[in-house]
């Protein structure tokens, strides 16, 4: 190295790579079956291809509005209006992202200060906390405990301070697959009517929810959507989650502020995908509204299939991740656990303590059942051998 190179002081000194492209790797170094890192592994649909390589041929090849192309967000105010009882205003409440991830990040950055205390329930997907704190934010996390990791109110009321900020909360939530209830946004309207605090709800798995009384949205909620921002990922919807656009609802006067983080972190979202998934939304809904039976179908493959084996499965009620409590196989904590596993059985997880702030002494991996019958078939045929 030369005099001249500089190292730069770390704004993020605890953070390595993430454990999905950890566990991605060593699946691929050892040739092992990835259900690990979530993503399937088939193809989106062929219509939304083809209107991909449509618009692309038709030039459609310039800058984006920075919002979102008019008739992408024309779509999605009615998808919410059907879904959960609220059109939001397609000019001033939508915004077309990066992926859920620029949504996440654009909502925090634009709503945490420094000092602010941020709330969130562990486990929690890894991207919120780096977030948080490159906003000068204090991230308060509540530890909710397997097999039902529901949040206790009483405990949540007790986290509160004239410091709370916002709460970021998941449903369903990766990577423990329940669910919130309508009760649970009932009672965090409660607990937070008469304070500023904003509410930040990743529901990226918003169509993939197997609980009998579907899934609860922030924005079916008269009085928390006023506060809140929803965001969502097609990525999920689609089955492709390399196209990266996602989109956030919230009111105008929140949305010009995470506007104004998304116009210089991105600008605009690549203008042909925009476009082909405006022309999906409309032409197939059948699409969203089949995925849970089409998700379950593949859940409940990978379930009986593990019906024999000595790993307990918990309850899914979303998402495509299920859990799997290994107690009964190994003494190893679950990250030397999922490493054991990816090299000698040939079977990549994710541990779930990655998730957690406080020592999560469970035994338990996330499985992800977005892939064809026969991968899930030849990853549980290995599993049953434990
Ligand atoms: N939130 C959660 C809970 C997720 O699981 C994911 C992706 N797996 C994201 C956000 C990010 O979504 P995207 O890929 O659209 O950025
Ligand atoms: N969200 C995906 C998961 O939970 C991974 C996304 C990523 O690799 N960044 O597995």
């Amino acid at each position: 190295m030369s005099n001249n190179a500089l190292i730069p002081q770390s704004k993020l000194p605890a953070l390595g790579t993430t454990i999905f492209t950890q566990m991605s790797a060593l699946a691929q170094q050892h040739n092992a079956i990835n259900l690990s890192q979530g993503f399937p592994d088939f193809d989106g649909p062929r219509y939304l291809q083809e209107r991909l390589a449509f618009h692309v041929a038709q030039g459609a090849n310039q800058y984006a509005p920075m919002t979102g192309v008019q008739a992408l967000r024309e779509a999605i105010a009615d998808k919410t209006a059907e879904l959960y009882g609220h059109k939001p205003d397609v000019n001033t409440d939508i915004t077309v992202t990066a992926g859920a991830t620029e949504a996440l990040y654009a909502a925090i950055t634009a709503l945490v200060r420094q000092g602010d205390e941020v709330i969130c329930f562990d486990p929690s997907y890894d991207s919120y906390a780096p977030a948080v704190e490159l906003s000068g934010g204090v991230l308060k996390r509540i530890a909710l405990q397997p097999p039902h990791f529901r949040v206790d109110w009483q405990q949540f009321v007790a986290q509160l301070s004239d410091r709370t900020r916002l709460v970021i909360l998941n449903t369903p939530h990766n990577p423990s697959a329940t669910v919130w209830r309508k009760a649970d946004f009932a009672a965090l309207w409660q607990a937070i009517a008469d304070r500023e605090i904003y509410v930040l709800s990743d529901e990226v798995y918003e169509h993939i929810c197997f609980a009998e009384q579907g899934h609860a949205s922030v924005l079916a909620h008269p009085q928390l959507r006023e506060r809140a921002v929803a965001v969502s990922s097609f990525g999920k919807t689609y089955h492709m989650t390399g196209w990266k656009v996602g989109y956030c609802v919230a009111p105008a006067a929140i949305s010009a502020e995470l506007r104004k983080v998304h116009q210089y972190l991105t600008f605009s979202v690549n203008t042909p995908a925009q476009l082909a998934l405006a022309d999906m939304l409309r032409a197939e809904p059948e699409h969203y509204r089949q995925l849970p039976e089409f998700y379950r179908a593949r859940r409940d493959v990978l379930v009986n299939a593990l019906s024999n084996s000595k790993l307990e499965i918990l309850p899914c009620e979303g998402t495509y991740f299920l859990l799997a409590d290994y107690s009964a196989v190994s003494d190893l904590d679950d990250v030397s656990f999922c490493q054991w596993l990816t090299k000698e059985v040939g079977v990549a997880a994710i541990p779930l303590s990655v998730f957690c702030a406080d020592p999560f002494p469970h035994k338990l991996i996330r499985l992800c059942f977005a892939k064809q019958e026969s991968t899930l078939l030849a990853a549980a045929e290995r599993l049953c051998k434990l």
